[in-house]
């Protein structure tokens, strides 16, 4: 009940953040005009001269004083130092400063209501600074920090103050009675002390309920959210108008009988033992200048010590631990119990563990992670006690420079740590892996699966990487971090260094076949994404487009060889005749759910024999998958022909990522067909051109050009644009555009007056799948979901690798109709001029050739 209570509280608070905060500071503003507009004569204000005690003060006192002030900021500064390690020293700094202020400033602020006298509040300051346990916020961040979106940020904060609340209450509770106790002694200043300080608990209390975790939840988030405007905001203008008319209210309220009763105001005037009013004309910074000249030793080395551990905190504290624990890193994945072994994918420090009677090899205590940035452990002998950072592997990874490598221990020793099953990778430093690595006792290419988590790997071989190339930081531009390589590993790319981020623009709506699409595309040709969606303008105006699949089977075609040509015809019959095909396919089917063998083609070259396996794949590309069912074919011919000598299952008869007339003629992958009509009106207003200019240069250019440049399936004006864009973002084999390119744009007059344009694009050889390959990524994978076709299609296998083929056939029409018109309209060098030229190169040469047209 309790814990639900304080659950709902903590939601409540950091679904509101910015109400909370903003209603937290301006009741702190409020209480602190109040207080400066009373006129209380007991307490410094902005402008209040704080009063000297008439008490007589002994040295031994001051020295008393002057070590507790100093112990209080030696303890907030290990107290802010703890809340640094979360997450962005400025934000959690300001937030625990803020709540230190605030509770301060709610303590004085609430006795002063009270009525309560504050003399001697400057010897109670260094007491209140103790009492304050930023332990909690540490803890309630933790909570916050281990969260991934907003929705867990807020989560998290209510879990935790459904675990930390009561205990907070408690602990508030507790010290407030035991504190309460010394405002019965008797002793007035002992009672003033207590009595502040019954304050301070209670203020700090009330702040760690509201304010912090306000913070926390706004802020731990801040980055993820966009600019967009906040309907939060209106609610906190409305708080903050309603606090600042309760300070003018409450200073007309004040100001009015202190005209009235002028004595009232002669109260306020200067002296040496009541409180001092600046004088209107003269300015604060004078004020404060003479307040500051006037300091006495004590308040100079509590400055000097303040002002000490600022300059360390905020210049000298190591930067990479600032962001060690983002939002991505949850802190939730706690470091194993000491003697488990840490999950495959962990990148924590792990347990201490007990090697040898004297050598104690433990993990690092930060509970850091980046694996690649920190030290991993440390040795207890004399010989290791260097500290951890003495230990540290290379960490100038991050601005891509290579480290000088920390002193690794000897190679006997790494290595017996990497073969203990209850240690491994995560025992050593960077260094000493690569000490391994370069004493070939780890492959360079295993490092991902040596390491306790693929990141780690990669960075250790960019670390390596970058020590041997011309220029050491040329990595660092190379991002790496904040990628599951998990995905990546034993399937899309060995030796991984890092990733390319390539800008995803969008073209759409393609209204093709009554439906709409939103299509990604991955380039970094500017004008191209914004011509595709000028295109797709066109064909929607027109009605939309409409589609078909003509052909669907993927193809393989290995190399056999036989003693003589004869026997080579020999195969060739047999594989041709109906039994041949029916046994080489009973073999071939039996390796996929998938693969059907549609057709065998065959050819001879003299004694060679080329043999073309054409099968349908279900929703994948199919290359793998084909190549498998080949091999198997291949050993049952064998069996039938035992002469028959396989000389590479792949005999470029497929053809494979080459220009080849077979595919464009046989068609390869999916075989597609798309049309169009578009209305004179939308040729001429969006398309800017007219049907018989286009037809003309369609003719001339797409026809008779590739024709005269003997070009085989290029009779179009770029379809491989469109094509590589879509494969990037959709996660498919880029360099299969080469075969998916192959396409013929045919351009017609039509309609009653003859001014309407007919436009198709056939393409014969689409190289495709929405499983398998790059389509498993995260980041390919949404791309595939904003068309509506990722993964195997569970109804009809294979359906949604077609609709794919489809929108990329589509896609390329409305390619083709923008830049089509572009140079029928004479626009295409302006535009490209404008949108796709890179100002950097133009600035930097000058002369530099210009890019040439599609
Ligand atoms: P794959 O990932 O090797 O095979 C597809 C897998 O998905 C098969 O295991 C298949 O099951 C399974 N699957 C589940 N549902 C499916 C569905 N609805 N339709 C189809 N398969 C389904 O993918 P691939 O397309 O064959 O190969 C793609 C990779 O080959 C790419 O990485 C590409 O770069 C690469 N590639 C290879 C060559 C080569 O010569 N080998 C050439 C070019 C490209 P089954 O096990 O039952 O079949």
């Amino acid at each position: 009940m309790l814990t639900r209570l304080f659950r709902a509280h903590g939601l409540l608070v950091a679904s509101h953040p910015w109400e909370v905060i903003v209603g937290t500071v301006t009741l702190t503003i409020c209480m602190m005009s109040m207080n400066m507009f009373t006129g209380n004569d007991q307490i410094c204000g902005w402008n209040f001269d704080c009063p000297k005690t008439e008490e007589q003060i002994f040295s031994s006192d001051i020295i008393i004083l002057t070590i507790t002030r100093c112990m209080a900021i030696l303890y907030i500064y290990l107290q802010f130092q703890n809340l640094r390690q979360l997450g962005s020293k400025y934000i959690l700094g300001i937030a625990g400063l803020f709540t230190i202020f605030s509770s301060f400033v709610f303590s004085t602020v609430v006795i002063h209501f009270l009525d309560k006298e504050l003399t001697g509040l400057n010897e109670a300051l260094p007491f209140f600074l103790l009492l304050i346990d930023l332990s909690k916020a540490c803890a309630l961040a933790k909570f916050a920090l281990s969260s991934n979106s907003q929705d867990e940020v807020r989560d998290n904060i209510a879990r935790g103050m459904a675990v930390l609340g009561p205990a907070f209450t408690l602990d508030a509770m507790v010290e407030c009675l035991v504190i309460g106790v010394g405002t019965m002694s008797g002793v007035r200043q002992l009672e003033i002390m207590c009595c502040f300080g019954c304050m301070s608990v209670l203020a700090n209390y009330f702040v760690f309920m509201t304010f912090f975790p306000a913070c926390l939840s706004h802020f731990s988030t801040e980055e993820e959210e966009d600019n967009k405007p906040n309907p939060v905001t209106q609610r906190v203008k409305m708080i903050m108008s309603l606090g600042l008319v309760m300070v003018h209210a409450h200073s007309r309220w004040i100001a009015d009988p202190m005209k009235m009763n002028p004595t009232l105001e002669d109260q306020v005037g200067v002296g040496f033992h009541s409180p001092r009013r600046i004088h209107p004309d003269t300015p604060l910074w004078q004020f404060y200048l003479a307040r500051m000249l006037t300091l006495d030793v004590e308040q100079v080395i509590c400055l000097g010590l303040a002002l000490l551990l600022a300059v360390k905190y905020i210049f000298f504290e190591q930067a990479e631990a600032e962001s060690t624990l983002s939002l991505r890193n949850p802190m939730s994945k706690a470091a194993p119990a000491s003697g488990q072994h840490p999950p495959a994918d962990a990148c924590f420090p792990g347990p201490v563990i007990q090697t040898e009677p004297d050598e104690m090899i433990r993990p690092l205590p930060a509970p850091l992670l980046q694996p690649q940035t920190q030290s991993l452990f440390f040795l207890s002998d004399g010989k290791a006690q260097r500290g951890p950072e003495a230990q540290r592997g290379p960490t100038a990874e991050e601005d891509g420079a290579p480290s000088v490598l920390a002193e690794p221990r000897s190679l006997d020793v790494c290595l017996s740590i990497l073969k203990n099953p209850e240690m491994g990778a995560r025992f050593l430093s960077d260094g000493e892996v690569v000490l391994l690595v370069n004493s070939k006792h780890i492959p360079g290419y295993k490092l991902e699966a040596v390491m306790e988590c693929p990141q780690r790997g990669v960075a250790i071989r960019r670390q390596m990487i970058a020590a041997k190339l011309p220029a050491p930081s040329a990595l660092s531009s190379l991002p790496y971090a904040d990628y599951d390589y998990s995905k990546v590993i034993g399937t899309c790319c060995e030796n991984v260094i890092g990733y390319v981020p390539v800008p995803v623009g969008v073209a759409g709506p393609l209204h093709l076949d009554g439906k709409q699409f939103q299509v990604p595309m991955a380039t970094t040709e500017g004008c191209l994404v914004a011509s595709t969606n000028r295109g797709c303008r066109a064909i929607a105006l027109g009605g939309g487009a409409s589609s078909r699949i003509l052909a669907d089977g993927m193809t393989r075609g290995p190399v056999v060889r036989l003693p003589s040509a004869c026997q080579a015809a020999q195969v060739k019959a047999w594989l041709e005749s109906p039994e041949g095909f029916q046994a080489t396919k009973e073999v071939f089917d039996s390796t996929s759910r998938f693969a059907r063998l549609q057709k065998l083609q065959v050819c001879l070259a003299g004694r060679n024999l080329y043999i073309r396996f054409q099968s349908r794949t279900g929703d994948a590309m199919g290359m793998n998958m084909i190549s498998k069912g080949t091999e198997q074919a291949l050993s049952r011919l064998q069996e039938e022909f035992p002469e028959l000598q396989v000389l590479a299952v792949s005999g470029n008869y497929c053809t494979d990522k080459k220009p080849a007339a077979i595919n464009w003629i046989e068609g390869r992958g999916k075989s597609a067909v798309c049309e169009a009509t578009i209305p004179a009106s939308v040729v001429r207003e969006i398309l800017k051109t007219t049907t018989a200019s286009l037809v003309e240069v369609n003719i001339n250019k797409n026809l008779v050009g590739s024709a005269m440049a003997g070009s085989i399936g290029g009779f179009n004006a770029h379809a491989a644009n469109l094509v590589a864009a879509i494969f990037i973002a959709c996660g498919q084999d880029p360099a299969q555009s080469v075969g998916s390119s192959n396409c013929i744009t045919l351009m017609e007059a039509s309609g009653p007056g003859g001014d309407d344009l007919y436009i198709s694009c056939t393409m014969p050889s689409i190289e495709l799948g929405t499983v398998g390959g790059g389509t498993s990524l995260p980041p390919q994978q949404a791309c595939l979901k904003m068309l509506g076709v990722q993964g195997a299609c569970q109804q009809c296998p294979g359906d949604n690798a077609r609709q794919l083929a489809r929108v990329v056939c589509a896609t390329v029409l409305a390619g083709e109709l923008s830049l089509m018109s572009a140079l029928s309209a004479g626009h295409l060098v302006k535009s490209h001029m404008t949108h796709n030229r890179s100002k950097v190169n133009l600035q930097q040469t000058p002369g530099a050739c210009t890019k040439n047209a599609s």
